[in-house]
């Protein structure tokens, strides 16, 4: 390590005041790179989520009842705050969730940029006149914030998660509740604490932390809460949206994703290596929009897979903290254990492990950069999504057959393709089924664009004028003039 920052023990945040948890109770913070105990988060329980909802309500009556342009100043105000602390908040990051100090520097940055743009937004949420049926009639279409949110976010980008789903509720005047992740308590904490010193009005923003499926269990069908947005796995949003469904509660989703990236026979070989390789590896592979299934043209496979191979066995891989680590370990043991039976799985069905496919040491979570060939289509690594640093590559004959194999599954959340033609990139950006393409090029998850899946992936978007859309309440006004 070569950093003096000092890992923190993280509270709970209700009605503006920094508190531990009533029952006194902490998880313990590990971190990824060592195994060991970094620090501790509160754990809430029923009575702070009592709290928390009390501060909520109260938070919502205050927020909405402000003008979109003192809303959107105490918002800039907190971009601003982070940027200034970017350097501790990135280190807390690699500390508690292990990807490379520079990627987490990335992620700062671009949660304050997410910021800004929901504070521009902010002072955009129109609402319509309609001509009206008399000429003593006002008919207008209002657009209101729908209420205390609940939010529930994972570990892989520990601010990113959240900052998207703030600042689209504030941008729209709602309170909100977030449960960020236990395993990285002290950045999305750290993002949080920006509002408040910025100026954020108590109530507005609570943060909790505790046992995930208690949390949502209450907090879900509580009549204080009229939204629910996660980030999460499948099984945990289908059964967390059902939850809302049962309740009439609004949702958003945004799930696991088995992202195909088909390249095509027309291809720039090294675009595609270096773009969708680094995609493939950031963040040791652990991102819902991470590239997973990879059907070359048989053509070019055996090209497209020698510079594959050399780009993977040339990436540095250790603790996020050292200068030069291009690849962090995975964020918790689990994970470990996940990449080894997928690699076994794709093994015993016939697939080719033609580099990596082991863990690395044993103090830490690191595991190789691995390539796999010649995956049959019922190996776990083309069907589940692996997340993790894992790269499947399957050829194809024809496009027709690649946009078969990418819409097989039923997941729908990216997608990637590398061609020259342009006819080829309209075909595949028409005949893929998911929320977001992108050809000859990395992801780009900008605010301004949407960012959501299609399918198993969830509803609802994270990104763009939709994701105000999502917080917002339409009404309906007419009034005659008596
Ligand atoms: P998991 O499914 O147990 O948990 C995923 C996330 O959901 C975690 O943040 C967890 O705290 C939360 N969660 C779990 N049960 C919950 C509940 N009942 N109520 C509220 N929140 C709940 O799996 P995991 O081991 O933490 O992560 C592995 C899988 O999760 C991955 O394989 C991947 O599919 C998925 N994942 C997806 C994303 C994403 O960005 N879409 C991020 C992290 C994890």
């Amino acid at each position: 390590m070569t950093t003096t920052t000092t890992y923190p023990n993280t509270q709970l945040l209700v009605d503006n005041v920094w508190c531990d948890p009533a029952a006194g109770k902490s998880i313990a913070v590990m971190n990824p790179s060592t195994g060991t105990e970094v620090g501790r988060v509160a754990h809430a329980e029923k009575v702070d989520l009592d709290r928390a909802l009390a501060a909520a309500q109260k938070g919502f009556n205050t927020w909405r009842n402000m003008t979109a342009i003192e809303r959107s100043d105490i918002m800039r105000k907190a971009a601003g705050i982070l940027r200034e602390r970017a350097e501790k908040i990135a280190t807390y990051t690699t500390i508690e969730q292990g990807k490379p100090l520079g990627e987490a520097k990335v992620e700062v940055a671009s949660s304050a940029q997410i910021i800004e743009w929901f504070a521009e937004e902010s002072r955009r949420v129109y609402g319509r006149i309609v001509p009206p049926r008399t000429m003593t009639t006002t008919a207008m279409v209002l657009k209101e914030p729908v209420g205390v949110v609940a939010a529930f976010t994972p570990w892989n980008f520990p601010m990113n998660q959240v900052v998207r789903k703030v600042s689209a509720a504030l941008a729209t005047g709602c309170s909100i509740i977030v449960k960020a992740p236990e395993e990285t308590p002290a950045s999305p904490a750290e993002l949080i604490r920006a509002f408040v010193d910025a100026g954020l009005p108590p109530g507005v923003v609570q943060l909790v932390f505790g046992d995930p499926a208690h949390i949502s269990s209450y907090l879900i069908p509580h009549p204080i809460v009229r939204k629910i947005t996660f980030t999460g796995s499948t099984p945990v949003g289908k059964m967390l949206a059902a939850m809302a469904g049962q309740h009439m509660k609004r949702a958003t989703m945004e799930l696991g994703g088995h992202a195909p990236v088909i390249v095509a026979e027309d291809a720039d070989i090294m675009l595609a290596v270096k773009s969708a390789g680094a995609a493939k590896f950031r963040n040791a592979g652990q991102v819902c929009i991470a590239p997973t299934r990879f059907l070359v043209a048989n053509k070019i496979k055996g090209e497209f897979t020698e510079a594959f191979v050399k780009m993977s066995e040339a990436l540095k891989v250790g603790d996020g903290l050292t200068q030069g680590t291009q690849m962090g370990p995975l964020a918790n043991a689990r994970r470990l254990d996940a990449m080894a039976k997928v690699v076994a799985d794709a093994h015993a069905k016939g697939a080719k492990v033609i580099s990596g496919g082991d863990r690395i040491g044993s103090a830490g979570n690191f595991f190789t950069p691995t390539v796999v060939t010649d995956v049959p289509l019922d190996a776990s690594l083309f069907n589940d999504e692996p997340f993790g640093p894992i790269a499947g590559i399957r050829g194809f004959d024809t496009i027709e057959e690649a946009i078969a194999e990418s819409n097989r599954l039923a997941f729908g959340l990216s997608a990637y393709a590398f061609t020259r033609s342009l006819k080829t990139s309209h075909q595949l950006s028409h005949g893929i089924e998911s929320g977001m393409v992108w050809i000859n090029q990395p992801a780009v998850a900008v605010p301004e664009m949407p960012f959501g899946g299609v399918k198993d992936s969830g509803y609802g978007s994270e990104g763009g004028p939709e994701a105000l859309e999502a917080y917002l309440n339409t009404k309906t006004v007419s009034i005659a003039n008596v």
